[in-house]
């Protein structure tokens, strides 16, 4: 799987209409895209045990989607390979009170990576430029400049040892329609059914509008986006897989030296009981 397909040289546009969400790219059978998923899981769990006895590397996984984009099952299944004592999961949420008395960033800088672990944030700082910009929940005077702040923000976390992904699960609003009756439907899911998720999608075209630009002016050489397809949940999966296993290989990780003698060492016998 080609890599690059997936993101642009920075500075290009994003176009997402030209994004075809119900891509499954070169793959047609499903069970071989699954054994290849299972394949790429195994890999990423071997790559984070390297990230982790290195120690000189964080990595930050951040995932943007409309409602219903898979955001969720992405952490399941691409990202459930890593061990959990290597990762924290953060959900950004409509900020609280006493976040919103702080800088935009505040909430997400105490949350990045230390050095050998993994942090993925379900939604993030881009929310700061999506939703507060479609719902204009401040003046174009406060988030415009926000795009600048943001790249400054992850430069830094790139310079102190943070390998940063961002990754964007592009659905058609079909396939939302589809995901967003289920949770109608289904007795199992209403609890994730929420009427101010149908108020969103009315602004579909002004949330792609929002979601290029992000994709577009922050796609830096030190933090790049990814747009995956995201209809068929099996191939997202396996592109999202594929991506982290490309960027952390790039990090060229390496278990430190043993110690001097280790093979010297005597493993006594126990008798016991
Ligand atoms: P969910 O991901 O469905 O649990 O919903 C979280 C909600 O929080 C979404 O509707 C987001 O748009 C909203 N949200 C997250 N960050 C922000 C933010 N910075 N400002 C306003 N709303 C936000
Ligand atoms: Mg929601």
């Amino acid at each position: 799987m080609k890599i690059r397909e997936f993101t642009r040289p920075p500075g290009r546009a994003f176009h997402l209409e030209k994004v075809d969400a119900g891509s499954t790219g070169k793959w047609k059978d499903k069970q071989k895209g699954l054994a290849q998923l299972a394949e790429n899981q195994a890999k990423l769990f071997s790559l984070q045990n390297r990230l982790y006895a290195s120690g000189a590397h964080g990595l930050l996984v951040v995932l943007q989607a409309m409602d219903g984009g898979g955001k969720d099952g992405t952490i399941r299944s691409a990202l459930g390979a890593f061990s959990p004592q290597g990762v924290a999961v953060t959900s950004f949420k409509v900020p609280t009170p006493e976040e919103l008395s702080h800088d935009f960033l505040w909430r997400v800088h105490k949350v990045a990576p230390p050095k050998g672990m993994v942090a993925i944030f379900n939604r993030s700082h881009y929310e700061d430029v999506l939703v507060v910009r479609v719902r204009a929940l401040v003046p174009e005077a406060v988030w415009r400049p926000r795009y600048d702040h943001i790249n400054h923000f992850e430069k830094a976390l790139a310079e102190g040892g943070t390998r940063i992904v961002k990754i964007y699960l592009h659905i058609s609003p079909e396939e939302q329609a589809e995901r967003l009756k289920d949770r109608q439907q289904d007795p199992d899911e209403h609890w994730k059914f929420n009427p101010g998720d149908l108020e969103e999608r009315k602004r579909w075209p002004d949330y792609m509008a929002a979601y290029e630009e992000a994709l577009t002016r922050c796609n830096t050489g030190w933090a790049p986006w990814y747009a995956v397809p995201a209809d068929h949940k099996w191939y997202r999966n396996l592109v999202v897989s594929e991506i982290l296993i490309h960027e952390l290989e790039s990090l060229n990780l390496q278990f430190p030296a043993p110690i001097d003698g280790i093979e010297k060492f005597k493993i006594s016998k126990i008798s016991w009981p």
